[in-house]
């Protein structure tokens, strides 16, 4: 496309990774409420947590994370977690 210049596509992009952010904030201490909850779930009052998957999960354009499932090896049961919890 002649004459085209990414400028708006570029402030788009700004947003959505400040977007994003706040998103991982708000996941972040939803993890910490549910991991507090599970903590408390355990038969054996503390999960055994071995991992059992990894994936990679792309946030946006330029971010990407990697995904952990853990199964607990006393009660069996899941969790998910990002590298950065
Ligand atoms: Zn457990």
């Amino acid at each position: 496309m002649p004459g085209f210049t990414p400028r708006r596509y570029d402030s788009q992009t700004g947003g959505e990774i400040l977007f994003n952010k706040k998103l991982k904030l708000r996941l972040i201490e939803a993890q910490y409420r549910i991991k507090e909850l599970e903590e408390r779930l355990c038969p054996c009052e503390q999960h055994d947590w071995i991992e059992i998957h990894k994936e990679f999960v792309t946030i946006s354009n330029c971010d990407m994370e990697v995904l952990r499932t853990y199964k607990c090896k006393t009660c069996g049961k899941v969790t998910k977690k990002y590298d950065w919890e």
